[in-house]
C-alpha cells in the first residue's frame, strides 16, 4: 500500500517535551499518599486476600491463586505522560523526515520497587542509547530491589493496559478510509528494555565513579537499560562516532508490537483502552486477529506472548509513530498500567 502524497502543512514546532508531565504510581506498602481514582491493589493487599481465602475457606494456595487471578486482584504500577500543558495541548509527531519515531515513556522495572534511577525526570522521557542488548543481568542481582512479597518467578505479568488519548492530523488519506483504521499512518508501538550485565555508566551519569571508571560497584544504573525492541542496527566494521549504532525502526507497523493506530482523518482527540493479558490466545492468522486489525491493533498482539515473555526487571516502553508527509500523530496522554502476580 503506497500512501497518497500530501502537500506539506507547516505548524508551530514543538520540541517542548520538557514541559510534559510525567506521573507514576506504584501500589507499594510505603506509598501512603497514593489516592488513585480507582483502587489498585498493593502486593501486600493481594497477599492478605490470598491468606484470608486460605484461612477462611481452608483452601490450598493453588486455589487461592486461581481465585485471585479470576478476580484480577493483582498489584499494579502505572506511569503516565501528559502533553496537555504543551502550547498545542498535544505532542506532535510528524511523519516526514527523521522525526516519525518518538520515544514517549517507560515503566519502572517490573517488581523492583526499591530501585530508583539517578535522574527520575529524564528516566521517564529519554530513549535508551541504541545499544544491542548483550548478556542480560541475572535476576539474582535484582533481589535487593524487590519488596516483599515478590512477583512470582514464572510469567509474573498478568495484564498490561494502555490508555491513549490521541488523533491524527484530521485530514488527508483516501476518503473511503476516513473514520476507520485502514491505512492509518499514525500509531503507537510497545517496546521492551532490559538491564545489560556488561553496561557501564556514562561519564555524565550521577552514578559515574571516576575512581572505578564506571558505576559504583554493585549499583544497577539506568545507563544499563538497553532495548530488546525496537531493534538496534549494528555498525559492522564501522565502529566509532562516524557510524554509531542506531535504532532500526520499521517503516510499517509490526504485527506483534502495534498497540493502536489512530482513526484516519478523524477530528478531535480519541481515547483508546487496550488490554493485553497473559492468557490471551488469539492466533495471528485467525479471523479474530483480523478483527483486531480492523480495530487498529496489531494482528499478533492478541496471543499473550508479549505479556508472557516479561520477567523481573523488564521495562515496557511506548513509541509514537507517524509515516509519510502530512501525517501527524497528535498525542495528548499515554498511560501504561502493569499488573503482576505475587
Ligand atoms: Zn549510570
Amino acid at each position: 500500500m503506497i500512501p497518497r502524497p500530501f502537500p506539506f502543512r507547516h505548524g508551530k514546532e514543538d520540541n517542548a517535551e520538557d514541559n510534559a508531565t510525567y506521573k507514576s504510581t506504584a501500589s507499594s506498602t510505603s506509598d501512603t499518599n497514593h489516592t488513585p481514582t480507582e483502587y489498585d491493589a498493593s502486593p501486600v493487599d493481594t497477599m492478605t486476600v490470598k491468606r484470608l481465602l486460605m484461612a477462611a475457606g481452608n483452601l490450598p494456595l493453588e486455589l487461592a491463586d486461581m481465585i485471585v487471578d479470576q478476580a484480577e486482584y493483582w498489584p499494579c504500577s502505572s506511569v503516565t505522560a501528559d502533553y496537555s500543558n504543551l502550547p498545542r495541548k498535544v505532542l506532535g509527531i510528524r511523519g516526514a523526515g527523521n522525526d516519525g519515531n518518538k520515544f514517549l515513556l517507560r515503566t519502572d522495572p517490573l517488581g523492583l520497587s526499591r530501585w530508583t534511577p539517578p535522574n527520575h525526570d529524564s528516566w521517564r522521557s529519554t530513549q535508551a542509547l541504541p545499544h544491542k542488548l548483550g548478556r542480560e543481568l541475572g535476576s539474582d542481582r535484582f533481589q535487593e530491589f524487590v519488596e516483599e512479597p515478590p512477583p512470582v518467578s514464572e510469567h509474573p505479568v498478568r495484564k498490561v493496559v494502555f490508555n491513549i488519548r490521541s488523533s491524527d492530523q484530521g485530514w488527508g488519506g483516501e476518503p473511503n478510509d476516513h473514520g476507520s483504521y485502514r491505512h492509518s499512518w499514525t500509531w503507537f508501538d510497545a517496546g521492551l528494555e532490559r538491564f545489560d550485565a556488561e553496561a557501564q555508566c556514562d561519564e555524565n551519569c550521577p552514578s559515574y565513579s571516576a575512581e572505578e571508571g564506571k558505576g559504583k560497584d554493585g549499583h544497577i544504573c539506568s545507563c544499563a537499560v538497553w532495548p530488546v525492541w525496537p531493534a538496534v542496527a549494528s555498525s559492522e566494521g564501522n565502529e566509532g562516532a562516524a557510524n554509531p549504532p542506531r535504532y532500526d525502526h520499521d517503516l510499517l507497523p509490526t504485527a506483534d508490537h502495534k498497540i493502536q493506530a489512530n482513526k484516519v482523518a478523524k477530528q478531535g482527540i480519541q481515547q483508546h483502552h487496550i488490554v493485553w493479558r497473559w492468557n490471551d490466545d488469539v492466533d495471528p492468522n485467525s479471523s479474530a486477529a483480523e478483527e483486531l486489525e480492523r480495530n487498529g491493533r496489531g494482528k499478533a498482539t492478541g496471543n499473550g506472548e508479549f505479556v508472557r515473555s516479561m520477567k523481573l526487571g523488564d521495562i515496557i516502553t511506548v513509541w509514537g509513530r507517524a509515516r509519510f508527509g502530512g501525517w501527524e500523530n497528535r498525542v495528548e496522554k499515554v498511560e501504561i498500567k502493569v499488573y503482576w502476580a505475587v
